[in-house]
Parts: C-alpha cells; sequence; structure tokens
C-alpha cells in the first residue's frame, strides 16, 4: 500500500463536549463557574491547596463515571482514521480526560497532563491515580505526606512534549485542529507554525470559526463534522 503524509490532529475541549465535559470558554464552561486564579496556577495550588485538590478530585470522579461519560463519535473517528490511514496519524490533545485512549487512539500526546494521574512534588514520580488527594496522601514512591499534585498543565506552566509535538507539526501533510477555541497558547500557534513551514493542508472542525488562519473549515457538532470528514479522507 502506497503511505500517505502523516496527519496531526490538536484536540481541545470541544472533542469532549458532546461526551458530557464542560468546555473551557464557552456558556456552561468550567471557567464560568471557577475562576482560573482559585483552582488552575501554580500560585492557587500554593496558597488554598485543599480548593485545588477538592476541584481536581471532583472531575477525576466524575470522569471515571464511565457509564455517564464516554467517548462520543469524533473520537471514536480518529481512533478509526489512527488505524486505517496508510501512514502516521498523531492525536495531540489539550484536554486532560481519557477519552481518545478509551475510544482506541494510541499514537497520542497529552501536552496538558492527564487527570488520572498525579505528580509527587518531593521525587517527581508520576503515578495513574484514581482516588482523591488531600494533603494527607502519601506519595507511593517517597511516602511524603502534602507532596502530591495533579499531573496537570496549568496556567505560567510549560507544556509536556512540545519538542516531539513540533517535530511532529514540521512534518506532517496534514494538520487538523478539532474542537478549540485558539486561545490557549503554545497549542493555538500551532496552525501558524505548520503553514510557516508550508507542505501540509490545515483543516478547522470546529462548532464555529476560531479565527485561526486555515486552509479549509467545517463547522459543526464534533460527532458530525469529524466523522464525516474522516470518512473523506479515508476515501480520497
Ligand atoms: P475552549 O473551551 O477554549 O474551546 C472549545 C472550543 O470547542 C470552542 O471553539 C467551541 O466553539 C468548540 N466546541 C464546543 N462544543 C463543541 C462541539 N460539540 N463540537 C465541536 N466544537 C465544539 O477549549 P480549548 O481550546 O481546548 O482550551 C484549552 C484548555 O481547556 C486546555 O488547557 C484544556 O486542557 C482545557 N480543558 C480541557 C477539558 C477536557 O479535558 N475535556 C475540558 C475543559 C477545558
Amino acid at each position: 500500500m502506497v503511505q500517505k503524509a502523516p496527519i496531526v490532529v490538536l484536540t481541545g475541549a470541544g472533542v469532549s463536549q458532546e461526551s458530557g465535559i464542560s468546555t473551557f470558554r464557552d456558556a456552561g464552561g468550567v471557567w464560568q463557574k471557577y475562576s482560573i486564579e482559585d483552582v488552575a496556577t501554580p500560585e492557587a495550588f500554593a496558597r488554598q491547596p485543599d480548593t485545588v485538590h477538592a476541584f481536581y478530585n471532583d472531575r477525576r470522579r466524575k470522569l471515571q463515571d464511565t457509564g455517564a461519560i464516554r467517548p462520543n463519535a469524533a473520537h471514536e473517528a480518529l481512533a478509526r482514521l489512527e488505524h486505517e490511514w496508510p501512514g502516521e496519524v498523531t492525536v495531540i490533545t489539550q484536554n486532560i480526560d481519557n477519552l481518545h485512549e478509551r475510544a482506541g487512539s494510541q499514537n497520542l500526546i497529552h501536552m496538558h497532563g492527564e487527570l488520572l494521574k498525579v505528580r509527587c512534588n518531593t521525587c517527581g514520580a508520576v503515578q495513574p491515580w484514581h482516588e482523591d488527594v488531600t494533603r494527607r496522601t502519601a506519595c507511593p514512591a517517597c511516602a511524603n505526606p502534602d507532596t502530591l499534585r495533579p499531573h496537570v498543565v496549568w496556567f505560567g506552566e510549560m507544556p509536556f512534549h512540545l519538542d516531539t509535538i513540533m517535530a511532529k507539526l514540521d512534518d506532517c501533510g496534514w494538520f487538523l485542529s478539532v474542537g478549540t477555541s485558539g486561545n490557549v497558547y503554545p497549542a493555538a500557534g500551532f496552525v501558524d507554525r505548520v503553514r510557516a513551514v508550508g507542505q501540509a493542508r490545515t483543516v478547522e472542525l470546529n462548532y464555529e470559526a476560531s479565527g485561526g488562519a486555515f486552509d479549509d473549515a467545517r463547522h459543526g457538532p464534533a460527532t458530525e463534522v469529524v466523522p464525516a470528514f474522516v470518512e473523506d479522507l479515508l476515501k480520497a
């Protein structure tokens, strides 16, 4: 079979919206209920660790209600694309949920971390985590209490795996941006980097126009536009 150009897919909160997880900035989104300064910065964690732990404990519990929160047709279509495209498909997600992996995506980069992991501020160990965390919880690796934090990237912190991501962006032939408003950098700048290299077709699949400079766009719910676009790509 003839190999085809690598595809990079950037996903954001919009891909999980129809799975029952609030987006970031839309009406009813997470940040209309909480302020960023209260729960998603290193300073907030230093100032009020109990509040930050409670916020993430709540989200972690909800994510594990697997009856209520399930991968949707968009996650499933992206997993199908990875398995059927005769070339590399990489999903780079800004989401901290686990819906891409539950749908079957394997070549997946969590650039903003994962809700179901914790990291130790003392020894640096990163561990899968499914329970609540409090200041009394001891790190399983070094046994210190009051040292675990969510393994997520907060505002003001550096996203994970940026070197790998940049190499994938520079090498791709397709760049798909799915369910992201293009407000959070550096992810919001990925399309400009891909366009500067000039070898990939850039496509936005989002509920509405984000304002980014894409070659092509299909607007609508992710569960409709993503499966339809994947079908077209695989037929082409
Ligand atoms: P955002 O909320 O800023 O933007 C979401 C975008 O998705 C908007 O452009 C909106 O029009 C679109 N959208 C909403 N519902 C949609 C649907 N059903 N189908 C298609 N598009 C839809 O989110 P963002 O750009 O991902 O913001 C980045 C930050 O939000 C990241 O740091 C991410 O970690 C965080 N976040 C993650 C989750 C999650 O893990 N599921 C949830 C909320 C926020």
